[in-house]
C-alpha cells in the first residue's frame, strides 16, 4: 500500500491528536501552520510554518500532499478554495463558508427545521435597542469566536451604555438560554448515509470554556435519540466527509436547541481516544482518506479534564493511576485560559 501524504492546516492540539492517530494508519502528515512552535510540530512528519493567506507559501505545502484536511473551521476560504483547485480538501470548503459565519450557520441550522436559539444580526447598538425580546441574551461576533472569545453578555438595555461596537464587524444577538445541560454529538460520516456516530457526550462549560466531557450523558432517551437524529441531518444535508461536531443546549424544560456545527474534530470528543475501539481522530482520518470504515463501538464509560492555564502544572509530574491517561499539548508557554492539555480517566 502506498502511503498517503496527507496535508492539516492548523498545528494545535487537535492537529498533533489527528498526527498520532495517523501513524497508526500509516498515513504520512504534513502541517501547514502561522505558529512557527505549533503544538503538532512535534508529531507530524513535515511541517511548514506561514500565513494561511500566503498562497506561495500554500503552494510548497500542496505540492507536497495528496489530500488536504483541517483542524479549525477559520482558516480563510479563498486559501481552502484555491487548495481545492489542486487537491482534494475534506470536508469541502464552502462547509467551512458556512460554518465560518454564526449568522449564516444559523439561517442554515433553521432551514433544516432544526431549532436553534432566538437570534437576530445586528449592526448597531440602536439594534440591539430595538430588539429588547432577546435580552437578557449574547452578543457574538459573526466571525472569528472560539473558547468564548468575541462575546458580550447583555442582562438589560443599561449594559449597553458601556458598550463600544466596532463599526467594521458583524455580530448576532442570541437569547441567554437558561441551561440544565449541555451535549456535543461527534460522529464521522463516510459517504451518502454512511456513518460512525458516538453516543451523546455531556459537557460543561467554565467562563465558556469546556472544562469537563463524559459519557454516558445523563439525559432523557428521547434527547439521546433526536441529537444523534439532527446530527445526522446537518452532516447529510452538508454532504460532509469526516468527523463534525455538533453542540447542543438543553433547556430547564427539556428543550433540545443546536448552538453550533463544529467542521472538525471536537476537543468534547478526546475521551473517544480510550474510551472507544476507534477514536474521533482515527474515523476522520478513515473517512477523509477513503479507507475501511470500521464498526466502532465503546469499550468503557470515559470522562475527560481540560487543563486549562496553570491546571497543566501538577499533571505534569503527577503519578497517574491505570485507569488515566494525561496528554500535554506542549505548547510553549502557559498562559490563564489556554487549553495546554487534558486528562481521560476511563470508567471501568
Ligand atoms: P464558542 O465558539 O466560543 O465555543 P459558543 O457559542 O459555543 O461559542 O459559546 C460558548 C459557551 O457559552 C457555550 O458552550 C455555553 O456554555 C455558553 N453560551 C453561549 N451561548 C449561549 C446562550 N445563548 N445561552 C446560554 N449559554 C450560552
Ligand atoms: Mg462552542
Amino acid at each position: 500500500m502506498t502511503k498517503v501524504n496527507l496535508g492539516i492546516l492548523g498545528g494545535g492540539q487537535l492537529g498533533s491528536l489527528l498526527a498520532i492517530a495517523a501513524k497508526k494508519l500509516e498515513i504520512k502528515t504534513i502541517i501547514f501552520c502561522n505558529d512557527k512552535d505549533a503544538p503538532a510540530k512535534h508529531y507530524c512528519d513535515d511541517f511548514i510554518f506561514g500565513d494561511y493567506k500566503d498562497l506561495k507559501c500554500i503552494e510548497e505545502f500542496v505540492n507536497k500532499v495528496d489530500l488536504v484536511t483541517f483542524e479549525f473551521e477559520n482558516i480563510p476560504f479563498e486559501t481552502l478554495d484555491q487548495i481545492n483547485k489542486q487537491k482534494k480538501v475534506y470536508p469541502k470548503p464552502e462547509i467551512n463558508k458556512v460554518i465560518q459565519n454564526r449568522l449564516l450557520e444559523k439561517n442554515f441550522i433553521n432551514n433544516l427545521n432544526i431549532k436553534t436559539t432566538s437570534y437576530k444580526s445586528i449592526k448597531s447598538k440602536i439594534e440591539i435597542e430595538s430588539n429588547k425580546n432577546l435580552i437578557p441574551g449574547l452578543l457574538k461576533t459573526c466571525t472569528l469566536g472560539y473558547d468564548g472569545k468575541g462575546q458580550f453578555k447583555i442582562d438589560s438595555i443599561n449594559d449597553l451604555k458601556d458598550l463600544k461596537l466596532e463599526t467594521n464587524n458583524e455580530f448576532i444577538l442570541e437569547k441567554f438560554i437558561d441551561l440544565k445541560k449541555e451535549i456535543s454529538i461527534i460522529l464521522t460520516r463516510f459517504k451518502k448515509n454512511s456513518y460512525e456516530i458516538y453516543e451523546p457526550i455531556e459537557n460543561v462549560h467554565k467562563d465558556q470554556i469546556l472544562k469537563t466531557s463524559k459519557i454516558p450523558a445523563e439525559i432523557n432517551d428521547k434527547l439521546k435519540t433526536l441529537s444523534k437524529e439532527w446530527a445526522v441531518s446537518i452532516s447529510e444535508s452538508l454532504d460532509y466527509i469526516g468527523t463534525l461536531c455538533v453542540e447542543f443546549f438543553i433547556d430547564k424544560k427539556d428543550n433540545l436547541y443546536v448552538n453550533e456545527i463544529a467542521p472538525r474534530v471536537h476537543n468534547s470528543g478526546h475521551l473517544t481516544i480510550n474510551s472507544h475501539n476507534v477514536s474521533q481522530f482515527e474515523n476522520h482520518l478513515r473517512a477523509v482518506c477513503q479507507f475501511e470504515k470500521i464498526n466502532t463501538e465503546k469499550m468503557f464509560n470515559a470522562e475527560m479534564i481540560n487543563l486549562i492555564g496553570d491546571d497543566i502544572l501538577e499533571y505534569r509530574d503527577k503519578k497517574l493511576k491505570d485507569n488515566e491517561f494525561f496528554f500535554d499539548y506542549k505548547k510553549k508557554s502557559i498562559k490563564p485560559k489556554r487549553k495546554m492539555g487534558h486528562l481521560t480517566r476511563i470508567i471501568k
